[in-house]
């Protein structure tokens, strides 16, 4: 049913989304087979992010890269390189703001510059936002989906890496989170990351898992119907209504990792929104 064309100018519409929403928000997808997506954010460095190239080209990995406008706007060359190896370049806004947190105004133009940015440096607009922290509210997530027509994008697994700055711990991290359908997320801005990247890409290789990217991911989806669906089409007697809080666990990046594979993409209940990392977790106004 999500099963759209991938990655070709929108990302595949949710049919069943009666929460307003135009697209589904995605912590991870219910796929098939070994698929995961392995993500990095906040480049493209210079210095490190070449050779992330070269280790992910030598392993025939297709990544997907949420840049930052101000980073892929002075490397225009890095961001066709990685277009012509095959990733997904995705939007991670101008520099890095807590997106509810600025004006609608600013958001408009931290998305907008960095999509044409994008577009200038690879020919074509990024279909997925991931907002910088997870930060996101259904309005904002509404506006910058009808707006600009980018689907968000979260994560399953953390690897933590901008903040243990460890190799050991950044394999620890992924190993133990990553699950069939799973979105990792790591940040190509930093060298100890690069040095983890060969260790745990063999790892999850040798495991059996197959690295597609965030479209290819998306577009393998089958969607989880809800329980209410479920519900409708076996008689039973009245069932109580899940407390939103249990509906919503699942729906986390925080947790996703520990719960189920099958979780993400959230159906029309996406109204549950992902928390932000814990790193910026305290800010619960944000949501
Ligand atoms: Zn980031």
């Amino acid at each position: 049913m999500a099963a759209a064309p991938m990655g070709e100018g929108t990302p595949p519409a949710n049919a069943a989304n009666s929460s307003g929403h135009r697209f589904p928000a995605y912590t991870s997808a219910n796929v098939d087979g070994p698929y995961i997506a392995i993500t990095f954010d906040d480049g493209p460095n210079p210095e490190t992010t070449p050779k992330l190239l070269k280790i992910l080209e030598a392993r025939g990995i297709k990544a997907t890269f949420f840049v930052v406008g101000t980073r892929a706007s002075e490397n225009p060359e890095l961001l066709r390189r990685m277009a012509e190896a095959g990733h997904e370049i995705g939007n991670h806004s101008w520099n890095h703001p807590q997106l509810p947190k600025v004006s609608v105004q600013e958001a408009d133009r931290q998305i907008s510059q960095t999509s044409a940015a994008i577009h200038a440096a690879i020919g074509k607009d990024p279909i997925y936002l991931r907002p910088p922290y997870g930060a996101m509210n259904n309005t904002l997530r509404k506006h910058i989906e009808d707006k600009f027509g980018l689907a968000m994008v979260y994560w399953s697994a953390d690897s933590l890496d901008w903040k243990n700055r460890d190799t050991q711990s950044i394999y620890d991290k992924v190993m133990a989170q990553t699950r069939p359908g799973g979105i990792i997320l790591m940040h190509d801005i930093h060298a100890t990351t690069v040095a983890a990247v060969p260790r745990v890409v063999d790892a999850l290789i040798a495991k059996g898992y197959k690295f597609v990217t965030v479209s290819e991911l998306i577009a393998m989806n089958r969607p989880v119907p809800r329980k209410e669906e479920v519900a409708s089409l076996t008689p039973q007697p009245a069932r109580k209504k899940p407390k939103p809080q249990a509906a919503s666990a699942s729906a986390k990046p925080a947790s996703a990792a520990s719960a189920s594979s099958a979780v993400a993409p959230r159906p029309a209940s996406a109204t549950t929104k992902p928390r932000p990392p814990a790193a910026v977790s305290t800010g619960t106004s944000l949501f």
